[in-house]
């Protein structure tokens, strides 16, 4: 048996399929809208969805880049959906979404990497929804700085950009991006007033010195939030799971990761970007 196939207790979340649960799904399908709650399979949705805290993708469903954990497809891109972050905004109303979060695959065929389309989503919400905190997960768009003050300029409540892994793995595991370049552009989004977010899937294959490298890099470049969360394998295309991190393990990484002066870090088998991300905005505003 591979160490992949052996998933422990703690990586099975709760099943609970509930009528709210049920009409959600169809506000989906009718709005014609991708949730990465769905598409990644997520095993938080059920509590998510019941929460208020929902992450719409945009952009289409097609990645320009290949990284190696990733389900979503690498194909070439489709156009751009101009009434998307409209409906974008009905289903945030529709859903009664205390705090959504817009991503979108990368799209380096576009000049601004897809940055026009998250500023236009941020501001549909915003007109629809104005109590609903949005946060934005998003691309390095080459590190452009017009673009990502296209999206800056929109002001969303946080500012998610994923690290991802350590440094020592980046290039198998994510290799069109890079390190260096998504701590800058976290560095810009600070610079640039807003809240700040990362994420770090564990199990790849680092150690424990590395991820504290991970941290205290993102705490230098001032993240206002991290989250750390195990790897889970999508298919046998993708990495290998290395190793499964213990709650304890990782519960030890969030205590060095908040002493290193993050003003909050979620670290759990289950943590994802977006997992309790209403909570962790909430603490981070009003430390
Ligand atoms: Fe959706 Fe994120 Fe929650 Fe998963 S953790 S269900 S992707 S909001
Ligand atoms: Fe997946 Fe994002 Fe990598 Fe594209 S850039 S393959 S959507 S993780």
């Amino acid at each position: 048996v591979s160490i992949s196939a052996r998933k422990p207790d703690w990586m099975k979340a709760r099943f609970r399929i509930t009528d709210d649960y049920r009409r959600l799904k169809h506000t989906l399908r009718d709005l014609d809208l991708v949730t990465v709650c769905e598409e990644a399979g997520c095993p938080n949705i059920f509590e998510c969805w019941a929460d208020g805290t929902a992450t719409f993708m945009i952009n289409g469903e097609r990645c320009t880049r290949a990284c190696g954990f990733c389900l979503v497809d690498t194909r070439h891109p489709q156009p751009l959906d101009a009434g998307e972050p409209g409906r974008v905004a009905d289903a945030v109303e529709r859903m009664d979404l205390a705090h959504a979060v817009v991503t979108a695959v990368a799209r380096d065929d576009l000049d601004d990497g897809g940055a026009a389309a998250f500023a236009a989503t941020v501001r549909a919400i915003r007109a629809r929804r104005p109590a609903t905190a949005v946060e934005v997960l998003i691309p390095d768009c080459k590190g452009d700085p017009d673009a990502l003050a296209t999206i800056f300029d929109a002001r969303p409540d946080v500012l998610n950009h994923n690290l991802e892994t350590v440094a020592r793995l980046q290039r198998a595991v994510r290799p069109s991006a890079s390190y260096a370049r998504s701590l800058a552009v976290l560095a810009r989004a600070g610079e640039a007033g807003l809240t700040t977010k990362s994420s770090l899937i564990v199990g790849l294959g680092e150690t424990v010195e590395e991820i504290h490298q991970a941290l205290a890099d993102l705490a230098a470049v001032g993240t206002d939030i991290v989250t750390v969360g195990q790897y889970l394998r999508p298919t046998t295309h993708h990495l290998p799971v290395a190793r499964w991190w213990t709650p304890e393990e990782l519960a030890a990484v969030a205590e060095v990761g908040e002493a290193m002066g993050i003003g909050h870090v979620e670290a759990s088998p289950l943590t994802r970007s977006s997992y309790h991300a209403r909570q962790a905005a909430e603490a981070v505003s009003e430390a």
